[in-house]
């Protein structure tokens, strides 16, 4: 499986990191060395002091497909999760600066924790999901995928474009406002509505 993730897809998280509204989906990979089960701590690493949180809805792709249309984009969404996009965000400001590509200081092992998956057919309204992540009891970060600004539809499309999608490859589909470093000793837990879906302590 792979992991396809989306950057800047809110407006409000594009702004705080001074980054320019994009016109078309930012996309970059994670390896499935990635993956941080739910549950599982994870071991903050010492080549980065910086390390950021980005709690972000994940699409779980039910069936193989590319050149997908918006229209039937639906079809290939088998659930919708919550997960991590952690970034070492002092590496990937030095690659920024230099034009280099961010996978060090995005795709490190267990750089994207998951939590549960919610199927398609329990969401009402895939343009209303709420979601939050706490950080030692406190609400750091509340998005909801009304506020992105590609769509799922429209990043499946794109992404297929260029990409085949299979049954279990996850698409995490970009972080609102409030991205902030995490510590050691730290316990992250992330929510749909009221429904807790992730928790991450931080070891
Ligand atoms: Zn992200």
């Amino acid at each position: 499986m792979k992991i396809i993730a989306i950057g800047r897809n809110y407006q409000e998280h594009a702004k705080e990191l001074n980054n320019p509204i994009p016109t078309e989906p930012v996309v970059f990979l994670k390896p499935d060395t990635a993956l941080l089960k739910e549950g599982k701590a994870f071991y903050h690493p010492d080549f980065s002091n910086d390390i950021h949180y980005e709690v972000e809805l994940i699409i779980k792709i039910g069936k193989e497909g590319k050149h997908i249309t918006t229209k039937f984009a639906r079809n290939y969404i088998e659930a919708i999760g919550l997960g991590i996009d952690f970034t070492a965000r002092d590496l990937q400001q030095k690659c920024k600066e230099k034009g280099l590509p961010w996978e060090i200081a995005k795709a490190f092992d267990h750089s994207a924790p998951i939590g549960e998956f919610i199927p398609l057919n329990e969401i009402p309204d895939l343009k209303a999901i709420q979601f939050s992540l706490k950080q030692n009891q406190i609400v750091v970060q509340n998005g909801n995928s009304a506020d992105m600004i590609f769509a799922f539809e429209e990043i499946i499309s794109y992404v297929s474009q260029r990409f085949t999608l299979k049954k279990g490859d996850l698409i995490f589909t970009g972080t609102p406002a409030g991205v902030g470093k995490i510590n050691i000793g730290d316990l992250l837990e992330g929510y749909i509505s009221d429904r807790k879906m992730l928790s991450v302590p931080v070891k």
